[in-house]
C-alpha cells in the first residue's frame, strides 16, 4: 500500500514511524514532514492548506490511503475531495468535521444522543450573552463557536470575567468570525482525560486515554499552549470510565452522526471531565492529539496500517489491537518564549544518544536540517517520549532522554506526570 501523511509535528512523526514498520507498506511519503519523518518516509513540499496540490499529488502517486494528521485540511473537506477522485482517507468529511469545528454542532450532537455533558446554551447577540450570564452567575464557561487555535475558550470564576470574555470574543472580535456565536455552559469538576478511538463510521476502536499538560508553566499555571507533555494511562481513567466512555460518549456519537447522514471516519479525539458521577463531554477533536499521539502510539503491540486502512474502508468490526503492558509519558521541548515570540535557527545537540536510550522515542515536532545538523524551526521544537513498567519509570526515562540532548535555547516542563504519579501512590495507599 502507498500511503501518504499529511502534517509537519510530532504526531506525524510517531505516525510515520508506527507505519513504517508495516509490512503491508510499499510507500510512505509525508507532506511536508520534517527532518525526523524523512528518516522513515519521503517528504514532500506541499502544505495541508494545499488541498488541490494533495489530491493531484495523490492521484498522481497512487496513494491508497491518506492520513491527515491536523484538523485544518479535514475542516477544509480534504477526505470528500478524495473521496470524489476514489481515494481512501482516514478521517471526516467536512461535514462530520464540524465536531471539532463549531463548539455549538457538538453540544447539538451530544444532546441528541443523550451524552452525558455540561449544560449549554448559545448567543449570537452579545447582549442576550451578558444577560444570560447575570441570571446564571459564574463559574461559567465562555466559548468561542468556530476554531480559535486553542483560545477560545474562557472559564470565568467571577461573573465580571466571563462578561468580558463575551465582550472580547462577540465584540472586539480577538478571534475573528470564530466569535460570531458564543457557547456558555456549566463549569465542570473533576480531573479531565482525552479519550481516543478509531472510527470507520458505524464502530469505534478503543486507541487509547491520556492526561495532558496544557499550560506553559510547571503547576499548570501560566497561558495555554499546544500541549507540553503528556502521560499515559492516567490514575484517574480506570477501565469503567474507559468502557463507560465507549459506551455513552464515542458509540452514540457515531450513531447520531450515521442518523445526520455525515458518518464519522478517523481518529476521534474526546476531551473528558471525569466528575464523581462519571465522565462528562468537553468537546471532540477530529484527529489524534499532540502530544497524545506519540504517547499513546509507541505503546501499540499490532501493525498499524491495517487498522487504519479497515477504518478508512468502513471495516473496522473485526479489527483488533494489542497494546504493550506498562506506561507512557512525553515532555515536549519548546523554544524559549513560546508561547510567545521565540527565536529559531539554534543548534540541538545529543539526539541520536538520547533516542538510543531505554524505552525512549524522540519525536520530531519544530526541526530543520542543516548540513548533517538539526536546528530548531518552531515553537515546540521535540516530542521526547518513553515507555516503562510503570509512569513513574516512564516519565523517568523521559527526562533522563531531555537531560541527554544539548540545547541552549530550549525549555521544557519538569513536572509531567508528577500529579499522575502521585495520585496513582496516593490509591495505592
Ligand atoms: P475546549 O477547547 O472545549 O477543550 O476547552 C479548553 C479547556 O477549557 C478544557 O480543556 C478544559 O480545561 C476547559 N473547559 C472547557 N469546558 C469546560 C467546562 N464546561 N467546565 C470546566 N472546564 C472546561
Amino acid at each position: 500500500m502507498r500511503v501518504l501523511i499529511i502534517g509537519s509535528g510530532g504526531r506525524e512523526h510517531a505516525l510515520a514511524r508506527a507505519i513504517a514498520a508495516s509490512p503491508l507498506l510499499s510507500k510512505l511519503y509525508v507532506a511536508p514532514g520534517n527532518p525526523g519523518t524523512a528518516a522513515c518516509a519521503e517528504n514532500v513540499p506541499l502544505r495541508g492548506s494545499d488541498i488541490a496540490g494533495l489530491v493531484a499529488f495523490a492521484v498522481e502517486q497512487k496513494i491508497g490511503l491518506v492520513i491527515p494528521g491536523p484538523e485544518a485540511p479535514l475542516v477544509a473537506g480534504i477526505a470528500d475531495a478524495l473521496a470524489a477522485v476514489g481515494i481512501a482517507c482516514c478521517g471526516p468529511g467536512a461535514a462530520a468535521a464540524q465536531l471539532e469545528g463549531s463548539k455549538e454542532f457538538t453540544k447539538e450532537i451530544a444532546d441528541a444522543a443523550g451524552i452525558p455533558t455540561a449544560a449549554w446554551a448559545s448567543f449570537t447577540h452579545a447582549g442576550e450573552a451578558h444577560e444570560y450570564i447575570e441570571a446564571v452567575g459564574a463559574p461559567i464557561v465562555i466559548k468561542a463557536d468556530g476554531l480559535a487555535a486553542g483560545k477560545g475558550v474562557v472559564v470565568a470564576a467571577t461573573p465580571e470575567e466571563a462578561h468580558e470574555a463575551v465582550t472580547a470574543i462577540m465584540e472586539d472580535m480577538v478571534h475573528g468570525a470564530a466569535g460570531a456565536k458564543v457557547v456558555i455552559e456549566q463549569c465542570l469538576v473533576g480531573e479531565e482525560i482525552s479519550v481516543f478511538a478509531l472510527c470507520d463510521g458505524l464502530d469505534a476502536l478503543y486507541l487509547g486515554v491520556a492526561a495532558d499538560h496544557k499550560r506553559v508553566g510547571e503547576g499548570d499555571t501560566g497561558p495555554n499552549t499546544g500541549g507540553m507533555g503528556a502521560i499515559s494511562p492516567p490514575p484517574w481513567a480506570p477501565p469503567a470510565v474507559i468502557e463507560e466512555t465507549m459506551a455513552r460518549v464515542i458509540r452514540p456519537a457515531l450513531a447520531e452522526m450515521v442518523k445526520r447522514g455525515m458518518p464519522f471516519r478517523g481518529f476521534l479525539f474526546a476531551g473528558l471531565m471525569v466528575e464523581h458521577d462519571g465522565p462528562k463531554l468537553i468537546e471532540f477533536n477530529v484527529r489524534f492529539g499532540d502530544p497524545e499521539c506519540e504517547t499513546l502510539l509507541p505503546l501499540l503491540d499490532s501493525d498499524l496500517l491495517p487498522a487504519l486502512a479497515a477504518a478508512a474502508g468502513g471495516r473496522l468490526k473485526n479489527v483488533a489491537l494489542r497494546w504493550k503492558d506498562g506506561a507512557s509519558a512525553t515532555v515536549v521541548m519548546c523554544a524559549k518564549g513560546y508561547p510567545g515570540a521565540y527565536a529559531t535557527g539554534g543548534e540541538i545537540y545529543g539526539l541520536e544518544e538520547a533516542g538510543a536510550l531505554p524505552g525512549v522515542n524522540v519525536f520530531h515536532a519544530g526541526t530543520m536540517a542543516d548540513q548533517g545538523g538539526i536546528l530548531a524551526n518552531g515553537g515546540r521544537v521535540l516530542a521526547v517520549n518513553a515507555v516503562g513498567a510503570d509512569l513513574e519509570q516512564a516519565v523517568a526515562r523521559a527526562y533522563a532522554a531531555v537531560d541527554t540532548i544539548e540545547w541552549d535555547d530550549g525549555f521544557c516542563r519538569r513536572d509531567i506526570g508528577r500529579r499522575a504519579i502521585f495520585a496513582a501512590a496516593f490509591a495505592k495507599g
